[in-house]
């Protein structure tokens, strides 16, 4: 055992199974802190995350508790800061898990320095992924940059390694405080009570994470190819926050959905959106200029419009396209919305308004509790036709025959947008063609801000410039 005490810096691990830099500390120390550092100026434009990070970290520190381990948290404006500081003492080992964005590897890089300077006893741990990101390569050492040879690659490489033997964390001899200034994760809160909807939705708990994967494989895989598209019914596993914030490891989502013996293609499709994931975290990584700006240059010409009046319709859900709207509010509420409705209503911003893909990213980046730097920029980009292996600018997906194929009842915009829950179906994705005593378009519910074929023209002739 090392005399020292073990520290362990969670970040976006907020679990007990299968968290190696956890488990390593509670094997090699007697006494183990583990901390959180709160860059507040990062929180600033995640509204929503706040809130499932405040809560996280109150779950978190109950179960750290039961086995004798503390959870701290320290506000600091920057990590190179709270770590010279800490580096001036000796007497800890720390461990930590990757994360798997450029800033982060860069500053464990700096880090690592540091603490071998200073014979401080340290180690990092492989993420919340299956493969690291160099494990992932073409044949001639470049990386990838379409998804399908990816993830055949990421699936062989993954499925062929010697799975890992899991070890449990162990339980610590006495909880111990270990730094002086920590705050209150009640203090992280969003100042605007909007979250308490959120409460009544998600429980961000590990516990909460395994039952609902569990929930999912008994009931939603084997459909999932089918289910996933329609935002009317829980189709999917709904599991973005917690992977996000690592209360499940996409390896146990991987085990346990290999496990199950079931026909189909839902099993494959579903884990190819693991890949996804993966793919996305692998470009932001090897294209780091994606995060800020278009991954495909020939966008930086693009000639986008500002018009405060048409984002700020698009993001209260007042555009007058009953699909689109329902999309915006249910995000606004409950800090999630279906993957279809995120395309319906990123194509909507980017090819119907022209407005900046980078504005939907932003907005998104605060309400979403699922925020994640790798899949938000690279779905906006997806959607805008600037990403890697992107759906093409001319490819306009139209708002009316999306509503009607994939919410054919109305009932997913019933649901979000009340004011239409009386139309008949054959209206409710196009609500300007009813006319009903009872419902005055422009009254009850707005007229459409642009005219679909109006907006789909504009937007083929703005393509050609570029
Ligand atoms: C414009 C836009 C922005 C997006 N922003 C985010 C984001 O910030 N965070 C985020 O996690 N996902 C984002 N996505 C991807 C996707 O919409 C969500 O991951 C998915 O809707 C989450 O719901 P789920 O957990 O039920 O997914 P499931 O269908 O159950 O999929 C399981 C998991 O696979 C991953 N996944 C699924 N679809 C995708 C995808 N298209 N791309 C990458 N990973 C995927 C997620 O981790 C998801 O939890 C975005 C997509 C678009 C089009």
């Amino acid at each position: 055992m090392d005399k020292k005490i073990g520290l362990f810096w969670l970040r976006d691990d907020f679990r007990i199974s299968r968290n190696n830099g956890l488990v390593e500390a509670s094997r090699n120390h007697d006494q183990v802190v583990a901390f959180f550092l709160y860059k507040k100026l990062t929180y600033k434009y995640k509204e929503a995350q706040k809130w499932w990070l405040s809560k996280s970290l109150s779950n978190f520190k109950q179960k750290l508790s039961g086995l004798n381990i503390s959870l701290q948290i320290i506000e600091t404006e920057s990590f190179k800061l709270f770590f010279d500081e800490l580096l001036k003492k000796q007497n800890f080992s720390i461990y930590w898990n990757k994360v798997y964005e450029p800033d982060y590897l860069k500053f464990d890089n700096y880090l690592s320095k540091n603490l071998e300077r200073k014979s401080i006893k340290f180690k990092i741990f492989k993420g919340n992924a299956l493969n690291e990101i160099d494990e992932v390569k073409k044949a001639d050492g470049t990386p990838f940059r379409v998804f399908t040879p990816f993830w055949r690659y990421a699936e062989k490489y993954y499925f062929e390694k010697i799975p890992q033997k899991l070890k449990a964390v162990q339980k610590c001899k006495n909880k111990i405080s270990f730094f002086k200034n920590s705050i209150d994760e009640k203090k992280i809160l969003p100042k605007r009570n909007w979250f308490k909807k959120f409460e009544k939705i998600w429980i961000p708990s590990e516990e909460s994470a395994s039952k609902q994967l569990q929930d999912f494989i008994r009931t939603k895989l084997e459909n999932y190819s089918d289910g996933r598209n329609f935002p009317n019914i829980t189709g999917t596993s709904k599991l973005s926050p917690f992977i996000k914030f690592g209360q499940i490891h996409v390896e146990t989502i991987w085990d346990e959905c290999a496990k199950q013996k079931i026909k189909g293609i839902g099993k494959s499709k579903y884990l190819a959106e693991i890949g996804w994931r993966e793919f996305n975290h692998s470009l932001i990584n090897y294209f780091p200029h994606m995060l800020k700006s278009n991954y495909s240059k020939k966008f930086d010409k693009f000639p986008w419009e500002k018009n405060s009046k048409f984002l700020s319709a698009w993001k209260k859900g007042l555009t007058g396209y009953p699909i689109v709207d329902a999309g915006m509010r249910e995000l606004y509420t409950s800090g999630w919305m279906h993957n279809r409705v995120r395309m319906i209503v990123g194509s909507f911003l980017v090819k119907h308004l022209l407005i900046d893909w980078k504005e939907g990213e932003k907005h998104f980046k605060n309400c979403l509790l699922d925020y994640s730097a790798a899949n938000n920029v690279a779905g906006w980009q997806w959607v805008a036709g600037c990403g890697a292996d992107a759906a093409p600018y001319f490819r306009i997906f139209n708002p009316i025959l999306q509503g009607e194929k994939f919410d054919k009842d109305g009932q997913y915009v019933r649901k979000w947008v009340p004011e239409l829950k009386n139309l008949p179906n054959k209206f409710i994705h196009k609500p300007w063609e009813a006319s009903l005593e009872k419902f005055k378009l422009g009254k009850d519910y707005p007229f459409p801000i642009v005219r679909h074929e109006d907006a789909r023209a504009k937007a083929l002739n703005a393509f050609k410039k570029i």
